[in-house]
Protein backbone atom coordinates (compact mmCIF):
# COMPACT_ATOMS: atom_id res chain seq x y z
CA UNK A 1 0.00 0.00 0.00
CA UNK A 2 2.79 2.48 0.33
CA UNK A 3 4.44 1.79 -2.75
CA UNK A 4 0.43 3.75 -4.50
CA UNK A 5 1.68 5.63 -7.38
CA UNK A 6 -1.24 7.91 -6.64
CA UNK A 7 0.32 11.58 -7.14
CA UNK A 8 3.27 12.81 -5.20
CA UNK A 9 2.22 16.35 -3.11
CA UNK A 10 3.97 18.24 -5.22
CA UNK A 11 1.87 17.14 -8.52
CA UNK A 12 -1.19 17.51 -6.67
CA UNK A 13 -0.49 20.87 -4.88
CA UNK A 14 -0.14 21.96 -9.04
CA UNK A 15 -3.15 20.30 -9.99
CA UNK A 16 -4.77 21.97 -6.86
CA UNK A 17 -3.51 25.29 -7.95
CA UNK A 18 -4.27 25.06 -11.55
CA UNK A 19 -7.84 24.26 -10.70
CA UNK A 20 -8.26 27.13 -8.12
CA UNK A 21 -6.91 29.85 -10.13
CA UNK A 22 -9.69 28.61 -12.49
CA UNK A 23 -12.34 29.10 -9.75
CA UNK A 24 -12.86 25.55 -9.17
CA UNK A 25 -13.25 25.41 -5.10
CA UNK A 26 -15.35 22.34 -4.54
CA UNK A 27 -13.37 19.42 -3.47
CA UNK A 28 -15.11 17.44 -5.85
CA UNK A 29 -12.71 19.16 -8.74
CA UNK A 30 -9.38 18.67 -6.86
CA UNK A 31 -9.34 14.88 -7.64
CA UNK A 32 -10.64 15.72 -11.91
CA UNK A 33 -7.31 15.34 -13.23
CA UNK A 34 -5.62 12.48 -11.70
CA UNK A 35 -6.86 8.80 -12.16
CA UNK A 36 -9.45 7.89 -9.20
CA UNK A 37 -8.04 6.39 -6.02
CA UNK A 38 -9.88 3.45 -6.64
CA UNK A 39 -8.49 2.42 -9.61
CA UNK A 40 -5.09 3.08 -8.44
CA UNK A 41 -6.28 0.73 -5.48
CA UNK A 42 -7.50 -1.70 -6.90
CA UNK A 43 -4.69 -2.58 -9.35
CA UNK A 44 -2.22 -2.58 -6.63
CA UNK A 45 -4.40 -4.95 -4.93
CA UNK A 46 -3.48 -7.13 -8.09
CA UNK A 47 0.49 -7.81 -6.70
CA UNK A 48 -0.45 -6.56 -2.71
CA UNK A 49 1.89 -8.39 -0.02
CA UNK A 50 -0.21 -9.63 2.90
CA UNK A 51 0.84 -9.65 5.95
CA UNK A 52 -0.48 -11.62 9.05
CA UNK A 53 -0.01 -10.58 12.87
CA UNK A 54 -1.33 -12.77 14.99
CA UNK A 55 -2.91 -11.30 18.57
CA UNK A 56 -4.36 -12.42 21.87
CA UNK A 57 -7.99 -14.36 21.44
CA UNK A 58 -7.38 -16.29 18.19
CA UNK A 59 -7.45 -12.75 16.45
CA UNK A 60 -5.23 -11.84 13.58
CA UNK A 61 -4.70 -9.11 11.44
CA UNK A 62 -4.16 -9.00 7.52
CA UNK A 63 -2.80 -5.95 6.07
CA UNK A 64 -2.00 -5.20 2.72
CA UNK A 65 -5.51 -5.41 0.74
CA UNK A 66 -7.32 -2.21 1.23
CA UNK A 67 -8.20 -1.89 4.75
CA UNK A 68 -7.38 -4.03 7.72
CA UNK A 69 -8.82 -7.27 8.35
CA UNK A 70 -9.16 -8.94 11.09
CA UNK A 71 -10.15 -13.08 11.56
CA UNK A 72 -11.68 -14.45 14.36
CA UNK A 73 -10.60 -18.31 14.54
CA UNK A 74 -12.61 -21.05 15.66
CA UNK A 75 -14.63 -24.21 15.71
CA UNK A 76 -17.77 -21.99 14.61
CA UNK A 77 -15.64 -20.95 11.44
CA UNK A 78 -13.75 -17.78 10.45
CA UNK A 79 -15.40 -14.57 11.32
CA UNK A 80 -13.53 -11.63 9.34
CA UNK A 81 -13.79 -7.84 9.91
CA UNK A 82 -13.53 -6.23 6.64
CA UNK A 83 -13.26 -8.11 3.10
CA UNK A 84 -10.48 -6.25 1.35
CA UNK A 85 -10.06 -6.00 -1.99
CA UNK A 86 -10.82 -8.71 -4.96
CA UNK A 87 -7.99 -8.66 -6.56
CA UNK A 88 -6.41 -9.72 -3.69
CA UNK A 89 -7.94 -12.72 -3.40
CA UNK A 90 -5.55 -15.59 -3.74
CA UNK A 91 -2.85 -13.90 -1.43
CA UNK A 92 -5.84 -13.60 1.13
CA UNK A 93 -7.56 -17.15 0.73
CA UNK A 94 -3.55 -18.31 1.29
CA UNK A 95 -2.92 -16.06 4.19
CA UNK A 96 -6.28 -17.15 5.65
CA UNK A 97 -5.08 -20.91 4.73
CA UNK A 98 -2.30 -20.34 6.71
CA UNK A 99 -4.09 -18.96 9.74
CA UNK A 100 -6.31 -22.17 10.11
CA UNK A 101 -8.47 -24.90 8.19
CA UNK A 102 -11.48 -23.23 9.41
CA UNK A 103 -14.14 -22.31 6.80
CA UNK A 104 -15.01 -18.50 6.43
CA UNK A 105 -18.40 -18.46 7.96
CA UNK A 106 -19.20 -14.73 8.48
CA UNK A 107 -18.03 -11.29 7.63
CA UNK A 108 -18.72 -8.23 8.88
CA UNK A 109 -17.93 -4.43 7.27
CA UNK A 110 -16.96 -1.57 9.34
CA UNK A 111 -18.78 0.81 6.66
CA UNK A 112 -19.86 0.47 3.08
CA UNK A 113 -16.48 1.86 1.22
CA UNK A 114 -14.71 -0.29 -1.81
CA UNK A 115 -11.57 -1.25 0.13
CA UNK A 116 -13.64 -3.02 3.20
CA UNK A 117 -16.26 -4.19 1.26
CA UNK A 118 -15.24 -5.79 -2.49
CA UNK A 119 -13.79 -9.09 -1.50
CA UNK A 120 -17.41 -9.13 0.02
CA UNK A 121 -18.87 -11.39 -2.94
CA UNK A 122 -16.19 -13.98 -2.97
CA UNK A 123 -16.19 -14.22 0.83
CA UNK A 124 -20.15 -14.76 0.25
CA UNK A 125 -19.60 -17.40 -2.25
CA UNK A 126 -17.49 -19.66 -0.11
CA UNK A 127 -19.75 -19.26 3.00
CA UNK A 128 -19.79 -16.05 4.60
CA UNK A 129 -22.62 -14.47 6.09
CA UNK A 130 -22.70 -10.54 5.70
CA UNK A 131 -22.88 -8.07 9.29
CA UNK A 132 -23.03 -4.62 8.71
CA UNK A 133 -25.05 -1.03 9.62
CA UNK A 134 -28.06 -0.45 7.83
CA UNK A 135 -26.25 2.12 5.61
CA UNK A 136 -23.80 0.09 4.21
CA UNK A 137 -26.26 -1.98 2.59
CA UNK A 138 -28.01 1.06 1.38
CA UNK A 139 -25.13 2.47 -0.17
CA UNK A 140 -23.97 -0.74 -1.63
CA UNK A 141 -27.26 -1.89 -2.71
CA UNK A 142 -27.49 1.42 -5.19
CA UNK A 143 -25.15 3.38 -7.73
CA UNK A 144 -23.38 5.23 -4.98
CA UNK A 145 -21.01 8.43 -6.23
CA UNK A 146 -17.98 9.36 -4.02
CA UNK A 147 -16.76 13.19 -5.01
CA UNK A 148 -13.91 13.03 -3.52
CA UNK A 149 -12.72 9.79 -5.26
CA UNK A 150 -14.27 10.88 -8.61
CA UNK A 151 -15.70 7.43 -8.93
CA UNK A 152 -19.44 6.28 -8.97
CA UNK A 153 -20.23 2.56 -7.99
CA UNK A 154 -22.19 0.62 -9.88
CA UNK A 155 -24.62 -1.28 -6.89
CA UNK A 156 -22.90 -4.08 -5.74
CA UNK A 157 -24.08 -7.84 -6.91
CA UNK A 158 -27.00 -9.54 -4.59
CA UNK A 159 -23.76 -11.92 -2.89
CA UNK A 160 -22.23 -9.27 -2.00
CA UNK A 161 -25.22 -7.09 -0.23
CA UNK A 162 -24.97 -7.75 3.84
CA UNK A 163 -27.97 -9.84 4.91
CA UNK A 164 -27.89 -9.26 8.44
CA UNK A 165 -28.01 -5.70 8.87
CA UNK A 166 -28.41 -3.71 12.26
CA UNK A 167 -29.07 0.35 12.82
CA UNK A 168 -27.13 0.96 16.19
CA UNK A 169 -25.40 -2.16 18.05
CA UNK A 170 -25.23 -5.63 17.70
CA UNK A 171 -23.95 -8.51 19.90
CA UNK A 172 -22.63 -12.15 18.10
CA UNK A 173 -21.35 -14.78 20.00
CA UNK A 174 -19.06 -16.57 18.01
CA UNK A 175 -15.63 -19.20 18.50
CA UNK A 176 -16.84 -18.53 22.55
CA UNK A 177 -16.09 -14.80 22.19
CA UNK A 178 -18.15 -12.00 22.64
CA UNK A 179 -18.18 -9.26 20.23
CA UNK A 180 -20.12 -6.02 20.19
CA UNK A 181 -20.97 -3.76 17.09
CA UNK A 182 -21.68 -0.40 17.30
CA UNK A 183 -22.39 2.37 15.64
CA UNK A 184 -20.92 5.36 15.45
CA UNK A 185 -23.15 7.69 14.26
CA UNK A 186 -22.18 10.02 10.73
CA UNK A 187 -17.75 10.31 10.91
CA UNK A 188 -15.84 8.76 8.03
CA UNK A 189 -19.40 8.03 6.34
CA UNK A 190 -22.73 7.63 7.61
CA UNK A 191 -21.97 3.32 8.00
CA UNK A 192 -19.97 3.62 10.16
CA UNK A 193 -19.38 0.93 12.95
CA UNK A 194 -16.68 -0.22 15.29
CA UNK A 195 -16.70 -4.38 16.44
CA UNK A 196 -15.26 -4.89 20.12
CA UNK A 197 -14.01 -8.43 20.69
CA UNK A 198 -14.57 -7.88 24.30
CA UNK A 199 -12.65 -11.06 25.90
CA UNK A 200 -9.61 -10.29 24.04
CA UNK A 201 -10.00 -6.18 24.47
CA UNK A 202 -8.94 -5.52 20.96
CA UNK A 203 -11.00 -3.39 18.66
CA UNK A 204 -11.64 -2.82 15.28
CA UNK A 205 -12.75 0.89 14.85
CA UNK A 206 -12.76 1.03 10.79
CA UNK A 207 -11.80 4.03 9.50
CA UNK A 208 -12.32 6.52 12.25
CA UNK A 209 -8.73 5.78 12.89
CA UNK A 210 -5.75 6.00 9.76
CA UNK A 211 -2.73 5.41 12.21
CA UNK A 212 -0.09 7.89 11.47
CA UNK A 213 -1.80 9.40 8.41
CA UNK A 214 -4.01 11.96 6.86
CA UNK A 215 -7.73 10.38 7.13
CA UNK A 216 -10.02 10.22 3.75
CA UNK A 217 -13.42 12.14 4.55
CA UNK A 218 -16.51 11.16 2.59
CA UNK A 219 -18.31 13.81 2.35
CA UNK A 220 -20.83 12.20 -0.27
CA UNK A 221 -22.11 9.66 1.86
CA UNK A 222 -22.77 11.40 5.39
CA UNK A 223 -19.28 11.99 6.51
CA UNK A 224 -17.47 15.29 8.33
CA UNK A 225 -14.39 16.63 9.58
CA UNK A 226 -16.39 16.84 13.02
CA UNK A 227 -17.95 13.40 12.86
CA UNK A 228 -14.70 12.46 12.40
CA UNK A 229 -13.61 14.33 15.17
CA UNK A 230 -16.50 13.10 17.27
CA UNK A 231 -15.69 9.57 16.25
CA UNK A 232 -11.91 9.90 17.32
CA UNK A 233 -12.75 11.41 20.22
CA UNK A 234 -15.04 7.95 21.16
CA UNK A 235 -12.57 6.01 20.43
CA UNK A 236 -9.88 7.58 22.62
CA UNK A 237 -12.82 7.42 25.59
CA UNK A 238 -13.84 3.81 25.85
CA UNK A 239 -10.30 2.05 25.81
CA UNK A 240 -7.36 1.73 27.66
CA UNK A 241 -3.80 1.20 27.84
CA UNK A 242 -4.23 -2.76 27.15
CA UNK A 243 -6.71 -2.51 24.62
CA UNK A 244 -5.49 -3.72 21.03
CA UNK A 245 -6.55 -1.23 18.31
CA UNK A 246 -7.40 -2.34 14.90
CA UNK A 247 -7.23 1.24 12.16
CA UNK A 248 -8.95 0.88 9.12
CA UNK A 249 -5.24 1.86 8.03
CA UNK A 250 -2.10 1.71 9.17
CA UNK A 251 -0.18 -0.26 12.04
CA UNK A 252 -2.34 -2.02 14.79
CA UNK A 253 -2.54 0.47 17.53
CA UNK A 254 -2.57 1.66 21.11
CA UNK A 255 -4.60 4.32 22.87
CA UNK A 256 -1.39 6.88 22.77
CA UNK A 257 -1.62 6.64 18.96
CA UNK A 258 -5.07 6.74 19.12
CA UNK A 259 -4.37 10.52 21.26
CA UNK A 260 -2.02 11.38 18.40
CA UNK A 261 -4.90 10.99 16.04
CA UNK A 262 -7.24 12.99 17.41
CA UNK A 263 -5.22 15.52 18.38
CA UNK A 264 -4.15 16.09 14.63
CA UNK A 265 -7.65 16.15 13.68
CA UNK A 266 -9.04 18.60 16.47
CA UNK A 267 -5.32 21.11 15.42
CA UNK A 268 -6.09 21.15 11.66
CA UNK A 269 -9.59 21.29 11.94
CA UNK A 270 -9.16 24.36 14.27
CA UNK A 271 -6.33 26.18 11.86
CA UNK A 272 -8.53 25.46 8.98
CA UNK A 273 -11.06 26.98 10.30
CA UNK A 274 -9.53 30.14 11.37
CA UNK A 275 -8.08 30.87 8.27
CA UNK A 276 -11.90 29.93 6.64
CA UNK A 277 -13.43 32.53 9.04
CA UNK A 278 -10.84 35.21 7.96
CA UNK A 279 -12.38 34.66 4.71
CA UNK A 280 -9.60 32.78 3.01
CA UNK A 281 -10.94 30.68 -0.44
CA UNK A 282 -9.49 26.95 -0.51
CA UNK A 283 -6.78 28.01 -2.58
CA UNK A 284 -5.68 30.63 -0.42
CA UNK A 285 -5.82 28.52 2.76
CA UNK A 286 -3.82 25.62 1.23
CA UNK A 287 -1.66 27.75 -0.05
CA UNK A 288 -1.35 28.96 3.59
CA UNK A 289 -0.19 24.93 4.41
CA UNK A 290 -2.01 24.89 7.84
CA UNK A 291 -0.54 21.26 8.03
CA UNK A 292 2.85 21.77 7.51
CA UNK A 293 4.02 20.47 10.56
CA UNK A 294 2.27 17.58 10.34
CA UNK A 295 2.63 16.79 6.61
CA UNK A 296 5.81 14.71 7.41
CA UNK A 297 4.19 12.05 10.14
CA UNK A 298 0.88 12.17 8.79
CA UNK A 299 1.02 13.16 4.79
CA UNK A 300 2.56 9.77 3.14
CA UNK A 301 -0.49 7.72 2.64
CA UNK A 302 -3.13 8.38 -0.23
CA UNK A 303 -4.09 11.71 1.32
CA UNK A 304 -1.42 14.60 1.69
CA UNK A 305 -1.46 17.73 3.48
CA UNK A 306 -3.22 19.71 0.84
CA UNK A 307 -5.79 17.30 -0.13
CA UNK A 308 -6.13 16.86 3.87
CA UNK A 309 -6.94 20.87 4.12
CA UNK A 310 -9.39 20.47 1.36
CA UNK A 311 -11.32 18.13 3.11
CA UNK A 312 -11.22 20.15 6.37
CA UNK A 313 -12.44 23.37 4.71
CA UNK A 314 -15.14 21.29 3.16
CA UNK A 315 -16.27 20.96 6.53
CA UNK A 316 -15.84 24.07 8.78
CA UNK A 317 -17.71 27.68 8.61
ZN1 LIG B 1 -13.29 4.28 4.21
Amino acid sequence: MRTLTYPTSRRQFLELTALAAAGCFLPRRLFAAAESPVITMRRAAATAKITVQKFRGNVSVLEGSGGNIAVLTGHDGKLLVDAGITASRPALTKALADISSDPVRYLINTHWHFDHTDGNEWLHSIGAQITAHENTRKHLSQSTRVDGWNFTFPPSPEGALPTKIFQKEQKLHINGAALALQYYSPAHTDSDISVHFADADILHVGDTCWNGYYPFIDYSTGGSIDGAIRAAEANVARVTDKTIIIPGHGPVANKSQLVEFRDMLVAIREKVSALKKQGLSLAEVVAAKPTAEYDVKWGGFVINGSTFTALVYAGVG
